[in-house]
């Protein structure tokens, strides 16, 4: 971090000249992709400009400013932060079926603590990968992962499939720094030593970065895969999946072929795999797929994921249930079952009596009987924003934003950590201070509960 001196201005009344500062190596939470070069400006609290940010960080950096809220709201009303503390500590502790929902755009801190209240209540813990790459989640217990990092595919990937994902769009980033186009250690040509395929139900602007793109008609992902898995086996199958899947067996033979010659290859599926028809099923078989075709050559998969750190989320909930989502923690010991103890199931149904949401905006993408439900209980919301879910909530924490505000630790899409070096301080309170301080109170409670019976 390095501080410069101010340009010098023409003419003012004023000499009060604010401080330029520039942040070197920050790292933006926008999406899975977690570049950590950025190199923010910060004047007077704003930062003015993002150096190597695409599009979507350019606008999550240089749109930030604090939001002139109270500390936090009870019912609405602005409070301190200890009487909401005190007050959200009430609901989670007296709550029968308490749900802790969100975690993926906040540090990994706070998301092991997050995981410690629900333990600590019986309560239910979810991320928001229930409603994304949840059934990747569900995959990876079924047959496994053979992975690879986003540096060993920069520096060796010369045959790359993206599948059911827009990452020129999604993850701008992506092809530059880490898959198409960057040379690598055994890739020194770069874009012209990889071949790139995209497998989609639709022409996206990523079919025109790739070699050969793959039409696949809607809801036939599971299908096609199969039939790869059998081309590559040598197991002949029926031309009827021409029909099926809208692609030709000769070229569907022609890209097999090229992925059992490549040298190291890598699927990257996102979410039009995982949440069309088959779900965990499709996950599954494209698991299995770059599994089989190690036999052959070196092969791995990954799933392209979206929020900043929904990737830690997965792995904080892992180390400390044994699950990544959708965990009951209600008998003492984990249980892992989605659908039955994802966040949007149990509220639809109008089972969960209390919610914890962090980061995150339930209310905007939830089902209806998920949201009516939402809004019937006492639920204790931590957002930098004054989202949907925090103008229902019962107590509403505003929170400072982690990247830019609060330091911490995220993990990048292909499970690798990440440092973050914020660029100003926030006058709000981070997750994991809040988190922290509810804890606190809920073991006093549970304690002095305990002593008096
Ligand atoms: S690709 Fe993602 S992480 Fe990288 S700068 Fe763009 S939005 Fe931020």
């Amino acid at each position: 971090m390095s501080t410069v001196a101010p340009p010098p201005q023409e003419s003012s009344d004023s000499t009060e000249v604010p401080e330029l500062k520039v942040v070197t190596d920050a790292t933006c939470t926008f999406c899975g992709c977690v570049c950590d070069d950025m190199e923010l400006t910060v004047q007077d609290n704003k930062i003015t400009k993002a150096k190597n940010a695409c599009v979507l960080g350019k606008a999550w950096f240089l749109n930030h400013h604090i939001e002139d809220r109270p500390d936090a709201t009870i019912e609405g009303q602005p409070a301190s932060y200890e009487q909401a503390i005190e007050r959200a500590a009430d609901i989670l502790s007296n709550a029968i079926y308490p749900i802790t929902y969100g975690l993926s755009d906040t540090t990994c801190e706070a998301q092991r603590v997050a995981v410690a209240i629900s333990d600590w209540i019986g309560g239910c813990v979810d991320t928001t990968t229930s409603v994304c790459h949840g059934p990747s989640g569900i995959a990876f217990q079924e047959v496994g992962e053979v992975t690879c990092t986003l540096g060993e595919i920069k520096n060796r990937a010369d045959y790359i499939v993206f599948w059911g994902g827009n990452p020129a769009e999604s993850h701008p980033r992506h092809f530059t720094r880490y898959s198409l186009m960057p040379k690598g250690q055994f890739l020194p040509n770069g874009r012209k030593d990889r071949t790139a395929v995209l497998v989609d139900v639709r022409k996206t602007k990523s079919a025109r970065a790739a070699d050969i793109f793959l039409q696949v008609k809607p809801r036939s992902d599971f299908e096609l895969a199969w039939a790869m898995r059998a081309i590559a086996k040598g197991v002949e199958i029926d031309p009827s999946i021409e029909e099926q899947t809208g692609i030709s067996l000769e070229r569907l033979t022609e890209v097999v072929e090229g992925m059992k010659a490549a040298k190291f290859g890598v699927i990257l599926f996102g979410m039009g795999l995982t949440m069309t028809r088959g779900k965990h099923l499709n996950s599954e078989a494209i698991l299995s797929l770059a599994r089989d075709l190690n036999k052959y050559t070196r092969w791995t998969a990954k799933p392209m994921r979206g929020h900043g750190n929904v990737t830690g989320a997965d792995n904080v909930v892992t180390w400390q249930t044994g699950f990544p989502f959708g965990v009951h923690l209600g008998r003492g010991y984990p249980r892992f079952n989605p659908g039955e103890w994802t966040s949007s199931d149990l509220l639809a149904r109008g089972e969960a009596d209390a919610a914890l949401i962090i980061a995150s905006d339930p209310m905007s993408n939830f089902s209806q009987p998920a949201r009516d439900h939402l809004e019937k209980i006492d639920s204790v919301v931590l957002d930098p924003k004054l989202s949907e879910t925090a103008k229902t909530a019962t107590v509403a924490f505003t929170t400072s934003t982690y990247g830019i505000n609060t330091t911490g630790t995220v993990y990048r899409m292909d499970d690798v950590p990440i440092p973050l070096r914020p660029a100003f301080d926030s006058p709000y309170r981070s997750d994991y201070e809040i988190l922290k301080a509810i804890e606190k109170r809920i073991r006093e409670k549970q304690l002095n509960g305990n002593l008096s019976s």
